[in-house]
Order: structure tokens, then sequence, then C-alpha cells
């Protein structure tokens, strides 16, 4: 095979939880997160030698900054192969937004460059060289609806979540994840919104009754400079969204509906004003496509 294409799917944190800071100054986490289906398309091409990258949208890097790229450096410098790579990346997902976009074209290019090379290294092993470009690159190598812990290296599986439709509006504004977290104060740290809502979705509570446990930590935080979160929030809420909550950092922010019918009504009503997504839950993160060659 010279060739696969990959969906790579975003994901959005349904809880997330600050529970502390580590002495070399990252964050330990504990989130629940989802993958969506709402994807990045990625294509790899052998090469003879060397990395090459090619994206169809202005906003992100085509060097060695891009995390796909990162993600084949350190692939090709673990596994030792020769040869290169050609990455062709189609942006779908939304950049800067809390919806792990670059970090998830960075698992499929770990993930193909496995199957590619015939290297077959176990998931874990992936997990453990893709911690380095990224807390959330283990779960998008993963992928369903995982508690994710720690610095993202812990990760339990979760029930699949309920075939519910979520509505994403990727807001135009960009913010970055390390501003965020700069921005936390000590009082926000210990919130309880994970264990809440495992306690509810292991309780088998409808998808209505789970709405009401979502939280996250930093969209206080967040918020305080992108007002157009509480105003999103609130417009998904009155579209007839059960819950709805920032993704991330942010500031993509998503309502869980259970009627289809409104989503796609909110949709037509605000399309005009953002970019919104109706997407479903998925339970993988990274997806081979036909057409590998
Ligand atoms: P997270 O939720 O993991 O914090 P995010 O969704 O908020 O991430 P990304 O879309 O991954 O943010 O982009 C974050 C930064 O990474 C941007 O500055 C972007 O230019 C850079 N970047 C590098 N590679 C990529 C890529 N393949 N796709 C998107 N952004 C990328």
């Amino acid at each position: 095979m010279s060739r696969i294409r990959l969906r790579a799917n975003a994901k959005l944190n349904l809880t997330l939880d600050v529970v502390g800071r580590r002495e070399d100054g990252y964050h330990c986490l504990r989130s629940v997160m989802q993958s969506v289906s709402l994807a990045d398309q990625v294509t790899l091409t052998k090469q003879v030698s060397g990395i090459a990258l090619q994206v169809d949208s202005s906003q992100v890097p085509t060097n060695e900054d891009n995390l796909a790229w990162k993600a084949a450096a350190i692939f090709r410098e673990r596994t030792g192969i020769k040869g290169g790579v050609l990455i062709e990346i189609e942006k779908r997902i939304p950049v800067s937004a809390g919806l792990a976009g670059g970090t998830t074209d960075a698992a499929a290019v770990l993930i193909g460059l496995n199957i590619l090379y015939g290297k077959n290294l176990p998931l874990s092993k992936l997990q453990k060289i893709g911690l380095k470009i990224g807390a959330d690159l283990p779960f998008c190598l993963q992928g369903g609806t995982v508690l994710v812990e720690g610095i993202g290296e812990r990760l339990t599986a979760l029930p699949p979540f309920p075939d519910v439709t979520l509505v994403v509006a990727g807001l135009k504004e960009k913010v970055s994840t390390t501003w965020v977290y700069r921005g936390l104060t000590s009082d926000a740290y210990g919130t309880a919104f994970s264990s809440n809502f495992i306690r509810a979705f292991k309780a088998g509570k409808s998808a209505e009754e789970i709405s009401g446990v979502l939280g996250n930590t930093l969209e206080s935080v967040t918020a305080a400079f992108v007002p157009g979160i509480e105003l999103w929030k609130r417009r998904l809420l009155d579209g007839g969204a059960h819950g709805a909550l920032m993704s991330g950092s942010g500031p993509a922010v998503f309502g869980l509906f259970t009627e289809e019918e409104r989503a796609r009504e909110f949709r037509k009503r605000w399309e005009l004003e953002e970019k919104i997504f109706l997407v479903k839950p998925v339970k993988a993160g990274i997806l081979e496509m036909n057409g590998g060659a």
C-alpha cells in the first residue's frame, strides 16, 4: 500500500475539571471526551524520503509547526523508517476552537504511517509517542466516549453516548489554550463535573438528564473575554437544546438536541452568522476510509 485516506474526528469535552498543577507547569485534568462526526480528511502518500505537507486552509502552518508534520517526524525518528510521506489535509474542523483539530490530524498521521509502513505498533505505543505532541492525542487515537485523566495519558473507556444530535457553533474568535490556562484562578480547581456526569451516565439517565450535568471549568475564563459564548449557549438552549457548553478551552460551543428536526431548524436560523455543524457522537477517533492504494 502506498496511499491511505483517514477521517480524523473532532472531540468535544462533555465535562472538564482542572484538578491540579504539576511542578513542571502541566495541568492535571479530568475530562469526559467524546469523538464526533465532524472530521478533517487526512491523506498520506509514501515518498522516498522527507516530509511534505499540503493543507487547504490558510489558517494552519504547512511546515514543521503543523502537528501532523510533528507526528510524522516523531514516528520516523522512533521507528527508524527511511521512507517519507506527503500529508494532505482537507480542513473542516474549525481552527483554535477547542475541538482538537490539530491533534486529531496528528493522530491520523500516527495511525496512517503505522499502517503504510507495516510497523504494527500497538495503540498503547502510539499513545505514548503521541503524548509528546499534545494532551488530547492519546484520546484522539482511541476515540469514543472516554474519561481522560492526568495530563491526558490515563484513559477509561465509558459506554457509548446516546445517539443524540450535537450542534456545534464554531465561533470566529481564536483562543489560545495557554492563555486560558493562565487565566485560571485557584478557586477553579477541584470542581466535580466529571464525577457527577459519570454517576448520571452510568445510572442510565436519559439524554435530557445527562444534559443537566455537562460542565467545563475553563468556560468562565474564556467567556470573560469572548462574550459570544454566553450568547450562543443561550441561543442553543432557546432553540431546543437540553444542555449547552463550551468545548475545551473554547470558543466552540455545542448544544445537545434529542430532536434532529429542531437541530436543523437551529442551523437554518443561525448559519449566516457563524459556522454551525450538526454532528453525531461516534465510537472511533480515526477511521480508515476506502480508497487506500
Ligand atoms: P485543543 O482543543 O487541542 O486545545 P484547538 O482545537 O483549540 O486544540 P487547533 O485547531 O488544534 O486548536 O489549533 C491550535 C494551534 O495549532 C493553532 O495555532 C494552529 O495554527 C496550530 N496547528 C498546527 N497544526 C495544525 C493542524 N493540523 N490543524 C489545525 N491547527 C494546527
